[in-house]
């Protein structure tokens, strides 16, 4: 049985998440503080964190962020609850490192697809053993690295896993919704920007090979020489 943690401090919002969760047979702790959060989730070793943004004592970031930096937590997949307006970007980007956000107020169906989706993604590393290679660009699949020129760029996880798959179907067009259900596990989602989002963050910390990512407008992205 998985278990999942939801550190939420709207004791209503989380109860019903809870109920909701149980009732697809899953084991489901609550915290509703950000430090207590933080204990459970390092104690615990919780399959997912349902984490709410804002929390009294200690902010959402802030408990990802130290779950993302401590070796113990680091690899739980965590599903972000922000409000509309929020900086989405910076909750998914690099500096905070959650995996993903659902923005309140959500239906707990979508809320429950978010969860299995991070849950699959999580128990499917990409295939291990191979080097590939794309101009500049080296991936090692084992040891999850980048190269840019020989020189080791730093990825989180799903940006490796977006380039990746990028690399592997080089100078073939991917729309939003291939990478989407590829990359992040999803059926469907309305919710393009997540790619988007990513798509810019790789280029950020690519530099010149960024140029090697092509938008095709309207549609979606490729990676060719
Ligand atoms: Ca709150």
């Amino acid at each position: 049985m998985q278990t999942i943690l939801i550190i939420e401090d709207e004791k209503d919002l989380a109860e019903l998440v809870a109920f909701n969760l149980e009732r697809e047979g899953f084991r489901v702790m609550t915290a509703h503080d950000g430090l207590t959060g933080l204990d459970q989730a390092s104690r615990i070793k919780p399959d997912l964190v349902i984490l709410d943004l804002m929390l009294p004592g200690l902010l959402g970031t802030e408990v990802c962020k130290t779950m993302k930096r401590n070796e113990k937590t680091a690899a739980i997949p965590v599903l972000m609850l922000t409000a509309k307006g929020e900086e989405i970007d910076k909750v998914v980007g690099f500096e905070v490192g959650a995996e993903d956000y659902v923005v309140k107020p959500f239906s707990t169906r979508e809320l429950i697809l978010r969860v299995r989706a991070l849950l699959r993604r999580a128990a499917t590393p990409p295939s291990p053993g191979s080097v590939v290679k794309v101009g500049p660009l080296t991936l090692d699949v084992e040891r999850h690295s980048v190269a840019i020129d020989g020189a080791e760029v730093s990825f989180t996880s799903t940006e490796f896993k977006l380039l990746h798959i990028l690399v592997q179907r080089q100078g073939r067009l991917q729309s939003r919704e291939v990478l989407l259900r590829d990359v992040w596990g999803y059926a469907f989602v309305e919710d393009s920007r997540t790619v988007d989002t990513h798509i810019t963050r790789l280029r950020g910390k690519m530099g010149a090979a960024g140029e090697l990512i092509r938008t095709v407008r309207g549609f979606g992205y490729k990676i060719e020489l």
